[in-house]
Parts: C-alpha cells; structure tokens; sequence
C-alpha cells in the first residue's frame, strides 16, 4: 500500500512489551524481530529451505489425498458455462500463487485488466495489494489470490447471487485443497459471501471471524482503499493481527 504510514516489514511483527526506549535494547528488539521474520520465511520457502511435509513412512498405505488438488479443480471447471458471466468474459481468473500458502486472499471478481490476463489482482487494486504484500515482507507467489466470482462482472457491478452460487463451490475447494492458516477476505461482497452472513463490513473488519476451521479477517478492499487512502491504516493494522497469528502459529 503506498499510504507512507506503514512501518518496514520488521514493524509487523509482535514487540515484546515493557522494553525499554535505549540504543542496546532497541537492537535487542531488532535481532529478536529479525529472528522471528526468518523463521517465518523459511516456512514460506523463501530463504532456499523449502517447506517440509513430514517423511512417509515405507511401512505407511499410499497416502489417498482427501480434496482435489488445484489443477484438478481446474480442470473440472473446464470451459465453464454454468452462469451468465461467461458470455462476457475474456478469460477465466482462477487464481494465482503457492498451492500451499498460509495466507490467501479473496476479493470479489476480476475486473477488465484481471479479465484480459487472467490473472487476480493485476490493475490498480492489484498494485494496492503488492504494495501491502511488499511492506509485509511477502511476495505474490507466497500468498494465493482468487476471488468470489472467476468471470469479470459487466461494468465491474457486483456479481450476481445465481453467478456467485455457481462459482462459489470452485473457491470453496481451492480452499480445501490449500488448506492456509488464515484468509483475508478483500471488502464486503467477499466477506458476506464467503462467511455466508449479511452482517455489514463494518461490524466485521479487523475481528476475526470462521471460515470452517480457518481464522478469516476481513478487511477492506483494495478498491475502496484507493478512493479513500485515509482508512488504510484500518487495513494494515488489521494485516497486523493476520501476521501475528501466522507467527504464533509457526512458533508452535
Ligand atoms: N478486484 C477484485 O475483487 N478482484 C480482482 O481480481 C481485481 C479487482
């Protein structure tokens, strides 16, 4: 996010309370942050360790996986013509990043330059949210985006209930087959439709919520970000708490 407001990606982590304001303990922090941005990157992949599942056992059955994998996901949706959107669209955004990210993200539908690519989050909200994953200490390949609807609405209105019953069942596999930590859903149509609630966005952003057993934070979209700079603060004190719990969660 281009705000100005956001601390370097070794702000984002947690601070030991109650120490206090002098050069030697300031260094402390630092090693002691550094130590925990490390950690988390390794298991990311991205300092060259790649992340690990744990080694089968020769004497273990075959492991059958339970959920379809992504391109497997893909591959069923084909060509798809299950709703009206498809008349319009140029490409289908399925999505993009790590089939085994910790975080995703999901916002509401591509829109002209997502549809001309094939790609989520490629215009001007796109470069808000790189700018976001930049100062977070992440890239885009760390992360999975996708959305609610994977055919650009006309006009970029909100999708349709019909359009998003009928693509919803795609994301929700995805989901299954990635498995993260925490999503951050992007504004209100992603956070009702995938929370299935029409409680406002308001009342949800920056408090935790369910998706199944994944810790959901919704927070605001990009878009609107972009109209009104003034609240990215909100979003990226919210990115706080998702970093916090993903590095608990690696601690554990
Ligand atoms: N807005 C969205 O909700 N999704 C995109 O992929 C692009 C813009």
């Amino acid at each position: 996010m281009g705000g100005g407001h956001a601390g370097p990606p070794l702000q984002t982590f947690k601070r030991n309370p109650g120490v206090p304001d002098n050069p030697v303990n300031e260094l402390r922090q630092l090693v002691a942050d550094l130590g925990q941005l490390l950690r988390y990157q390794r298991r990311l992949g991205r300092l060259g360790v790649e992340r690990e599942d744990p080694a089968p056992s020769p004497h273990q059955a075959p492991v059958v996986p339970l959920f379809p994998t992504l391109p497997e996901i893909r591959e069923e949706l084909g060509d798809c013509q299950r709703c009206k959107l498809a008349r319009g669209r140029t490409h289908i955004v399925f999505g993009q990043g790590s089939a085994r990210a910790d975080l995703m993200f999901i916002g509401e539908g591509p829109g002209e330059e997502e549809d001309l690519q094939g790609l989520p989050f490629v215009g001007p909200a796109g470069q808000l949210l790189n700018n976001l994953l930049s100062k977070l200490g992440l890239a885009r390949q760390d992360v999975y985006i996708a959305n609610i609807v994977k055919c650009r609405p006309p006009g970029n209105r909100e999708p349709e209930a019909d359009e998003v019953n009928s693509c919803l069942p795609f994301l929700k596999k995805q989901i299954e087959a990635i498995r993260p930590q925490v999503i951050v859903t992007l504004g209100r149509v992603a956070t009702q439709n995938l929370l299935d609630t029409a409680v406002p966005l308001t009342r949800m952003r920056g408090q935790w919520q369910r998706y199944k057993k994944v810790r959901v934070m919704p927070t605001f979209h990009p878009s609107y970000l972009l109209r009104f700079p003034q609240e990215r603060r909100k979003t990226w004190e919210d990115m706080q708490q998702v970093m916090e719990l993903l590095t608990r969660y690696e601690e554990n």
